[in-house]
């Protein structure tokens, strides 16, 4: 396999986001409440809310640099439903979100709204990658994070849930 997502239970490297808060604060400026900054996207196929999957799925809220981004990546991926089934890509868990980095002080990449988290069970934060659902499915895993990597976004090696806008 010359290209790889997940090998010998690491991520491959260029799908990495390295961005630091204060590299996003550079570039976004300060953190988003309620700002003008943000806006709505609709949702090209048909998501649930992954902590309870009969809340339908509609609108993400985004930063208005990442919703065009975001709307590409998500209708491309629409066109593989096989792929949206065996990641479950339709677990939407959360984007626009004021907070701070799981057991840090730093804020998220959330209170920008630039990433979006999806499939936080089958994904879930500090998980070894080979044992999460991407790490079990390495072909459309591969599929998936080039998708994503075209349009931008790349994750982080123990949160394979997170698709953050690095460009
Ligand atoms: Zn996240």
């Amino acid at each position: 396999m010359s290209d790889y997502f997940i090998k010998n239970n690491r991520v491959n490297p260029k799908f990495l986001c390295h961005n630091t808060t204060e590299d996003i604060k550079r570039k976004y400026g300060k953190p988003i409440r309620n700002s003008r900054l943000l806006t709505e996207i609709k949702v090209p196929y048909p998501m649930v809310l992954a902590w309870n999957t009969k809340s339908n799925i509609t609108r993400i809220k985004c930063h208005k640099k990442v919703a065009k981004p975001l709307a590409d990546a998500l209708y491309h991926i629409k066109h593989y439903p096989d792929m949206i089934k065996t990641l479950g890509l339709n677990l939407y868990a959360g984007c626009y979100n004021y907070r701070r980095v799981r057991g840090g002080r730093y804020l998220s990449a959330h209170s920008w709204g630039i990433a979006i988290d999806i499939n936080s069970s089958g994904n879930p934060f500090r998980c070894q990658p080979k044992n999460t659902v991407l790490g079990r499915n390495p072909e459309l895993a591969l599929k998936f994070a080039n998708i994503m990597l075209r349009y931008g976004f790349k994750t982080l090696e123990y949160d394979l849930m997170h698709y953050q806008f690095v460009l």
